[in-house]
């Protein structure tokens, strides 16, 4: 890959690898030159080293070198164990992170730090799970509530209660192939022992296991993160922000908050509005506090407080290198521990939080939630008063920022979606609206764009074509995690974008009022999208895999978007890869993906580094599914099969 193609094209980008290279500071770019050519083993996932007999790596050319491990295992068997692996990785990350809001909405006191923000939600949730709310104080519901989410992770029977909420259809394919997620963690755990060596050793089994664990995150632990997120710190509702390095304030207190956990951001929010905070922030002569989220943290506190976007994952050393930062905070996930050494070039503290990610050589100030709101305001006085120590020869903010709408969940856009609804005729609340313009054709389909940035690729380049030629095709587009910032950035969250897309969306847009890109959350509320999903089939009566419906992860890198994918394949919706995964060097596990999962799921994965090629295959898959979708609903509905459209059943309540 040439070195101008791993270089993005931001110029604010381009002006700060300058400013790293000019005082001597490695970036990852520089990391990226010294590893030379990745392992082709490694990258073509033909490498193992789960036992003491190996590392073995097999040839991916069959019939030529090594064509098996020692203990027997072939190229297969290895692809497919290190797939496994990886989704087991990216569901411990989500399903983890979920556990601990379980945990703070089981200390979720009236008078305490966390509190219930968003009553209805958890009311609703209690009687999906059949908690008894009659007369009770609802921090009791919550207490239940939260119990019966963290058995989630480990009851030793039965399966998880999320999978309830799909399409009937969809449930029966999980029953028949057998990949009905039972307890979260027991999933991973399963994985990580069918994986030991000596254990499953078929591909196609392999396959179906990373399925039923990948289900456990996108309808067990990360559909937990969510729900349990908004009801502890609330719901969110649409919102103005600014994103890119340009919302660094040159007088204020820069606290930059970066990983995914809002459990500590949340606090840190609340914190930066106390009065102490805020006299202690005129007494070091700084003009307040400017607080500025990064990767999925951000996305969590822009969604629920309009807190702006500093930049994506890729930004994160770009940012120090702005030399305006006092603090960067994080806590979990999505961290490079780079930032130690480049924090150390400035007066920037780099704060680590969290006993799950400590790193060597930041400052560890662990982040106490009995004592939450006390707690984040220690870390963040370690923020202002480190102010007076900014070097101001070192200061360059790039004058870039784009505005963004942000904090659409679930319940946002369909109280959009109500602005469309005759009240006479249909029932408000409900996706009818959104069914009506996809079955008309008015809405070709919807593109749901997530994940990472990649230095395999030049950063956000593909997150962005990819939008534009969607929307400009009348495919309207949710996004989440780092794609979503991208957007942001780019200003396809604002709906001065509602010029770039085709006719069918800008009516749609003007009349719903939103912007043709949708900012549905982090990477947990991926969950919020397939249950839009689902709740469309539902309407429609139809299964997620009949749906002109795609998710793209123009960019991905982590273990986590391998689950991602996974469970978006399983819920029967097609997922397009921009990033080739590390399965190459199995053609059988080729295969498995990007064909005959098709015939257990009824969706694939597609894959493709080329992201204007990307686009139109998306495009085309979304015109097939669409044809076979309207011969199908013609054919029903004169069979009768589907009754008249307003004696359809109406859709689920979404909350
Ligand atoms: S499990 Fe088999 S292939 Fe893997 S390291 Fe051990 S001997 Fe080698
Ligand atoms: S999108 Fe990827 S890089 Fe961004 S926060 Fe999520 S997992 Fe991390």
């Amino acid at each position: 890959m040439s070195e101008e193609k791993m270089v993005s094209l931001n110029t604010i980008d381009d002006q700060l690898i300058k400013k790293a290279a000019d005082e001597g500071i490695e970036t990852m770019w520089d990391r990226k030159k010294a590893m030379k050519a990745p392992c082709g083993f490694g990258e073509k996932g033909v490498c193992c080293r789960i036992c003491g007999m190996g590392p073995c790596r097999v040839s991916p050319v069959a019939g030529k070198g090594a064509q098996k491990g020692i203990c027997g295992a072939t190229a297969d068997t290895i692809v497919a164990r290190n797939f496994a692996r990886m989704v087991a990785a990216g569901t411990a990350s989500h399903s983890d992170h979920a556990r601990d809001i379980a945990h703070v909405l089981h200390m979720a006191s009236r008078d305490g730090n966390y509190q219930v923000q968003d009553e209805k939600k958890l009311i609703a949730l209690a009687q999906e799970w059949e908690v008894p709310t009659e007369g009770r104080d609802i921090y009791d519901v919550a207490h239940e509530v939260a119990e019966i989410a963290l058995n989630e992770f480990g009851k030793p029977f039965g399966t998880l209660r999320f999978p309830d909420r799909a399409p009937a259809p969809r449930r029966k394919i999980w029953e028949e192939l057998n990949i009905m997620p039972r307890a979260i963690d027991r999933e991973i755990a399963t994985i990580m022992h069918s994986t030991h060596m000596g254990c499953t050793s078929d591909a196609e089994s392999l396959l179906r296991l990373s399925m039923r664990t990948s289900l456990a995150n996108g309808w067990g632990g990360s559909m937990l993160g969510t729900e349990l997120s908004d009801i502890v710190f609330g719901t969110s509702t649409p919102r103005m922000t600014e994103a890119n390095l340009g919302v660094l304030e040159e007088k204020q207190v820069n606290i930059l908050l970066h990983g995914h956990d809002p459990c500590l951001s949340e606090m840190i929010v609340a914190a930066a509005q106390d009065p102490e905070m805020i006299k202690l922030t005129e007494e070091v002569g700084a003009e307040g506090i400017n607080l500025a989220g990064m990767c999925c943290t951000g996305n969590e506190v822009t969604m629920r407080h309009g807190v702006k976007i500093a930049g994506t994952f890729y930004q994160q050393e770009l940012a120090v290198l702005t030399g305006a930062i006092e603090a960067v905070i994080v806590d979990v996930q999505c961290i490079f521990p780079s930032l130690a050494p480049i924090t150390d070039c400035y007066h920037t503290k780099f704060i680590t939080t969290s006993p799950k990610a400590k790193i060597t050589g930041a400052t560890h100030i662990e982040f106490n939630e009995e004592k939450a709101l006390e707690s984040a305001k220690v870390i963040v006085r370690e923020a202002i008063e480190n102010y007076k120590n900014r070097k101001q020869d070192k200061v360059f903010i790039p004058q870039s920022k784009a505005q963004a709408i942000t904090g659409y969940s679930n319940e946002a856009v369909i109280k959009q979606l109500d602005r469309v609804v005759n009240s006479n005729i249909d029932p408000q609340g409900t996706v009818k609206p959104l069914a009506d313009v996809i079955k008309a054709g008015v809405l070709r389909g919807a593109a749901g764009i997530v994940g990472c940035n990649n230095i395999k690729t030049k950063h956000e380049y593909s997150h962005i074509e990819i939008m534009k030629k969607l929307i400009a095709n009348d495919v309207i587009v949710v996004t989440t995690g780092c794609a979503a910032q991208a957007a942001a950035k780019a200003g396809l969250l604002s709906k001065d974008a509602i010029k770039l897309a085709g006719k069918g969306l800008q009516a749609v847009c003007e009349l719903v009022d939103i912007p043709p890109v949708i900012h549905l959350g982090s990477c947990v509320d991926n969950t919020r999208i397939i249950r839009l999903v689902s709740a469309v089939s539902e309407h429609l009566g139809v299964d997620n895999s009949d749906l002109p419906v795609v998710g793209v992860a123009p960019e991905w890198m982590s273990e986590k978007a391998v689950a991602i994918g996974t469970y978006v394949v399983s819920s029967g919706i097609d997922v397009f890869l921009g990033i080739t995964p590390p399965v190459t060097g199995s053609p059988e596990f080729v295969d498995l993906l990007t064909n005959k999962i098709e015939d257990m799921t009824g969706a694939k994965f597609f894959i493709d580094e080329n992201p204007l090629t990307l686009a139109d295959k998306i495009l085309e898959r979304i015109e097939e599914k669409r044809t076979k979708l309207e011969a199908r609903l013609a054919k029903e509905i004169d069979y009768g099969v589907i009754k008249p459209e307003e004696e359809v059943e109406e859709t689920k309540e979404l909350a």
